[in-house]
Order: C-alpha cells, then structure tokens, then sequence
C-alpha cells in the first residue's frame, strides 16, 4: 500500500482549484523526515559540500546504476559542465531538439560551440533519429565539427537512445542526455543516468525529483570525465581548494538541498507508481478525444508532465480559459520552438525543416498531474474536457 497516497477524500468542487503540481500535498507526506533532515544539518554546519552531499551522490548512483554522481548547482549548470569536461568548443556543432526547454541549448553558445536543431518524432515528441542523421550532414557542409548530442528525455520519457547513440557512434560524437524532466525513467531495463556518456539532470521544484529550490546533478561512468566534473564544478580545484589547475564555475548543490533530497527519495518509487497509474487512467479516459502520450515497449516515463496533443479545429486558448473558469490549471510547454525563439533564431536547424516541432508547439497541452492529484479531481478533469474538446 502507498501511505497516504492521494487526495480522493479531500472534495473538489469548481471553487477550490486543483494545483497543477501538489507539492504541498507531498511535503506534508514527508514533512518529519525533511524536518529531520534540515535540523541535522543546522547542527553540523556543513552549508557546503556537507555530508550529505555525498550521501546522496552515493544514493543516486545505486538508484540510477550509474558508476559517478556529480550534484552541481541547476540543470543548466549540469549542461555547461558536461560540455566542458567532453571539451566542446570553438567550431563543434551540438545538436538539441528545436522542441524543448530553452536551457537544452542555451549553455552550448556559453560553450564557444555552434547548436544545431533537430526536428522530433511527432509521437514521443522527442529528438528524431533521421533527423539528427541530416542535421550531422548540414553541419558539417557549413563547416562545423560534429561533437555531441544532447537528446532531451522530454515530459520525462527516455529519448531514442539506440538510434541516436549509433548516429553518435558514426560521427564520433558524445551523447550527453538531458533527463532534466526524465529522472526516474527507464529504457529498455536501463535507467535514467545511465543512457549517455554523460547525463544531466535537475532538481528545481516541479522536476520528478525535485528540492527546495535549484539542483542538478550529472552522472557517467567515466572515471576521467567524472574527475574533471567533480574539479570544475567546484572553481576547477586540484588537490586541495586553492589549488586551482583549471577554469571551473561555482556549481554546487547546497548541503541543505541534499539533505531534502535524500528524504525525497524515500518516496520517489511509490510517487513513480503513482504518476504512472494517473498517466494510464487519463490515457483511457481520453484517447478517443486528444492525442495521448505515446510510449514505446520497453520504455518507461517518469511522468514530469502529461501532455497530450488537441485534434485539428480546437482552439487551445479558449479551451484554457474554460478549464481555468472551472479550477483545471493547463501549461503549454512549450509555445515556440527554439529555432522560432529570438535569442536562437540565428543557428542552424534541419535542412528539412522542424515541422514536427512547430505542430508540437502549436498543438500541446499538460494537465494537472503528479503523484498526488485525487480522484475527485481526476474525474473534474477529464468530464470538463471532454465536454469541450
Ligand atoms: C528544467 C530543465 C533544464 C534546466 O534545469 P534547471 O535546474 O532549471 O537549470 C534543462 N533542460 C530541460 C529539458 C529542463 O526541463
């Protein structure tokens, strides 16, 4: 049985709106433990680079399998620094899906390097094989040395690995997965963490697991990789401190925020279970009205969003506005496309264009979800909407 696991005796009714994300509901789960947990570190004093940071570093390597955990300071951060440690520079073209958070791509310029964007597979809205293979093509044409991918395990569901990894393979480049939203997914028996040569991941608020406030966090098990990680992120320290042998950034997850993440991840597995459960009854609820999310055999998704595509002919604004009258709060993640983004509008994209990417953001729409959204609630949703799709 999961402990205290949902909220169905708690009414809903069109004056109480439903959170998008129950973080509240999840913190008075966990509220003794968490106390706990920032109490023992108030006594230590350890603010930084305290032992729980490598409590939970040592945790979330035998959660994920992976052989190095490396917590930094965000998930952007997480990004910069993996391509820092592969040592992506001037003239490298990385290559990011054009439908995704801004920060996928936002720390490769940061990098000296070039990002290109590829279009995704219309149905798991992630990166597209073919066209990562043409995209591989374009950059070099325009002179530019392929380095790294960076698939994005979008809405918490794992990215093609295999297909990509052997287009990686080809070029002789790394994959660095970003399973910012994908921590808790699996591939194939494999977790995520362990899906690239380097993964990234974040802990900010609304993630699958999430702190209170900024955290990231990346993994690999390469040895040389996870020391140069471990040096940079922290000024680029050598033995000690002031002993600094290279550049490096100031990225380090708070001692405070690993505390409360060790606490949280005494309940990620029943929260996985029950995100999973919601996603399986919205998917039977409303695959005759929407297009449901799409999951392949062998793949599991962390759930981070449940997002579903609307038919032709639905106007999404004003359907928005009616769920909102009625307490149902919906995201669009994400409106524009990262080529259609004014601060990216100038890098190279898919020579066949990212239609996918642009009907993705014109069509998308998340529901309330989470771990602990009730049944009552559940019902609203799903009644509303199909009364006005
Ligand atoms: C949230 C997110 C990031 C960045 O993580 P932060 O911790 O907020 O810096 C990167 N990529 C994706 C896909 C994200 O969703």
């Amino acid at each position: 049985m999961l402990k205290k696991m949902g909220n169905s005796d708690r009414p809903t009714t069109t004056a109480e709106p439903i959170p998008f994300l129950d973080l509240a509901a999840q913190q008075a789960r966990i509220k003794e433990g968490v106390d706990a947990r920032i109490q023992a570190v108030l006594a230590h004093g350890q603010y930084i680079m305290g032992p729980e940071v490598a409590e939970l570093e040592a945790a979330l390597c035998d959660y994920t399998g992976a052989r190095h955990c490396i917590t930094c300071a965000n998930g952007t951060d997480a990004i910069l620094l993996a391509l820092m440690a592969l040592g992506v520079g001037e003239g490298d073209a990385v290559f990011v899906p054009a439908f995704t958070f801004a920060a996928t791509a936002e720390m490769i310029p940061f990098a000296g390097a070039v990002p290109v964007f590829t279009d995704i597979d219309p149905r798991t809205f992630n990166m597209d094989a073919a066209s990562l293979a043409r995209c591989v093509a374009h950059a070099r044409d325009e002179g530019l040395r392929p380095a790294a991918v960076i698939p994005v395990d979008l809405f918490g569901l794992p990215a093609d690995y295999d297909d990509l990894g052997r287009i990686a393979a080809e070029a002789d480049m790394r994959v660095v997965a970003d399973s910012a939203q994908g921590f808790g997914g699996v591939h194939k028996g494999r977790r995520a963490g362990t899906l690239g040569d380097i993964t990234t991941t974040s802990f900010f608020p609304a993630k699958p697991l999430g702190c209170y406030g900024d955290g990231g966090a990346l993994f690999t098990d390469n040895d040389e990789w996870a020391d140069l990680l471990r040096s940079m992120r922290f000024h680029g320290r050598g033995a000690d401190k002031y002993d600094n042998v290279r550049l490096g950034m100031n990225s380090r997850l708070d001692t405070l925020q690993a505390a409360i993440l060790l606490e949280k991840l005494t309940v990620f597995d029943e929260e996985l279970v029950a995100r999973q459960l919601l996603a399986d009854r919205y998917t039977a609820a409303l695959s005759d009205r929407v297009t449901v999310p799409h999951v392949a055999d062998g793949l599991s998704s962390a759930w981070a969003q449940y997002t579903v595509r609307l038919p032709d002919g639905v106007d999404r604004r004003a359907l928005r506005e009616c769920l909102a009258e009625r307490g149902i709060p919906t995201n669009v993640y994400y409106p524009t496309p990262m080529h259609r983004l004014s601060a990216y509008a100038d890098h190279p994209c898919d020579p066949a264009g990212l239609r996918h990417s642009e009907e993705a953001a014109a069509t998308v729409l998340s529901l309330p979800a989470g771990a602990y959204l009730g049944s009552d609630a559940f019902d609203h949703i799903v009644s509303t909407l199909l009364a006005h799709t």
